[in-house]
């Protein structure tokens, strides 16, 4: 990991950083002539009304980005970990643990267990709180670093020492306390595992964190990943359709009364757990401001409605019959379908072939399009009709490169399948944009 090299991973899309210019791949040098050594500092310096932020462009250029703001208010830049000297490992052995249950033989980053406070400031990484020691949570609060993001996943203290196998992981109250006194904002979720942190626990789990309101900003409730290398780890059912709308039912329980008593949802279903329970995805509205988008909280309803918004106002002429190809997760490919099917009827000149890769590399479990495989869109392409290009969307590829999660690069498909491969970002209506080849 490179020292002092404060790279730009991403820019959020309608961020002061996008409206400044900021780029992916600008190394950020000063802010207000001070020199950022530490992810401390950059918060701390962040916070300012007036920053003149110096970036070098990777062409080795430097300028300065002169930005007025809200104190607090986010910029929206995502830097990859220069910010840090090591990140840390983490020091639980949750038995609900993703890499636990990684394949043999891939890219050696991927097994990198990290349970680091900082990443969640940089990246906004979750954390379990049983890393910090008493001088991060002194510096924490010194520097007003807000927001964190924290892995609640169950607040039965006894339980929580249980599923993280630590025990210190009973501190996570006593912790989020002393955040809360100090005016930190926080973001919190439950990984929820079948018959071991739901039910009656997940009841306590909401109304323990509800106290923390409003710092305690808002909550999700994310159903546990299970691949098929679980082989010698803790046994976990997955949810079925009957228990996903149980799951559904009691979050929207707790939804209405915080609506009634706070003025906000406040806790949030994952989309996984409706497409389980084959419910219709809720509107986009209730999931207010998004906070949990990154988590999967929403996500496939905002899409939904950014493309009805776009669909409305598209005109296009289309002189020619054309056929095109777009690929996608299991978890995703109703609603791809449904919208394709909307954009044929309005162009019927355009075809859209929608192809729904199961996802063998971890297990027809996996889902969500952003662990799909490259090994498995080209076995599951070969001798299919693509037609002018096959659209993949960006959450297949690994932190705005080119490769995906197994390292086959969209070079590689694209020669494997003869075909020419276009990226659609993750919004609805840069989609519509993309298919139809008007992208500004
Ligand atoms: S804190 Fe995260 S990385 Fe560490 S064991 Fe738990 S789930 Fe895995």
């Amino acid at each position: 990991m490179k020292k002092n090299e404060n790279v730009v991973i991403k820019v959020e899309k309608g961020s002061i950083a996008e409206e400044v210019g900021i780029c992916p791949g600008d190394v950020l040098v000063a802010i207000n002539d001070e020199e950022i050594t530490d992810i401390f500092d950059y918060r701390y310096q962040i916070n300012d009304e007036y920053l003149e932020m110096t970036f070098r462009t990777p062409e080795g250029e430097e300028y300065v980005a002169e930005i007025e703001k809200d104190f607090d208010e986010d910029i929206g830049v995502i830097f990859e970990s220069g910010l840090m000297d090591e990140a840390r490992s983490c020091r639980n052995k949750c038995i609900f643990c993703f890499i636990d249950q990684l394949p043999k033989g891939m890219r050696k980053t991927l097994y990198f267990k990290d349970d680091d406070s900082r990443l969640s400031f940089l990246q906004g990484n979750y954390v379990t709180l049983t890393n910090m020691s008493e001088k991060d949570i002194n510096h924490i609060i010194f520097y007003h670093l807000s927001p964190i993001n924290v892995s609640v996943h169950t607040t039965d203290l006894e339980l929580r020492k249980t599923m993280l196998k630590n025990k210190n992981a009973d501190k996570v109250i006593d912790i989020m306390k002393r955040l809360k006194d100090a005016g930190i904002e926080m973001n919190l979720q439950v990984v929820l595992c079948n018959g071991i942190n739901d039910g009656d626990i997940l009841d306590k789990t909401i109304s323990d964190c509800a106290k923390f309101m409003p710092n305690a900003h808002s909550m999700s409730i994310v159903p546990i990943g299970l691949t098929k290398y679980r082989e010698g780890l803790y046994p976990m059912a997955p949810f079925s359709k009957e228990d996903a709308e149980k799951v559904i039912n009691q979050v929207e329980k707790w939804q209405n009364k915080f609506l009634k008593d706070h003025g906000t949802r406040f806790v949030y279903c994952a989309d996984e757990f409706y497409l389980k329970a084959e419910r219709q995805l809720p509107d986009a509205e209730i999931f207010e401001d998004f906070a949990q988008y990154e988590n999967g909280v929403g996500m496939l309803s905002l899409f939904e409605k950014e493309f009805n918004d776009e669909i409305e106002k598209t005109e296009y002429n289309i002189e020619s019959k054309r056929s095109v190809s777009i690929a996608t997760g299991v978890a995703a490919y109703d609603l791809i379908k449904k919208l394709s099917d909307i954009i044929m009827e309005k162009f019927p000149s355009l075809n859209i072939n929608v192809y729904c890769i199961k996802n063998n590399f971890f297990g027809e479990m996996i889902t969500v399009c952003g662990l799909l495989t490259g090994q498995d869109i080209i076995s599951q392409l070969k001798g299919k009709d693509l037609g002018e290009y096959l659209l993949l969307p960006e959450s297949l590829l690994r932190n705005s490169t080119h490769t995906l999660l197994d390292d086959v690069e969209i070079e590689d498909i694209e020669k494997e399948l003869n075909i020419k491969i276009k990226i659609s970002t993750n919004s609805g209506d840069r989609f519509i944009k993309t298919i139809l080849n008007t992208e500004d």
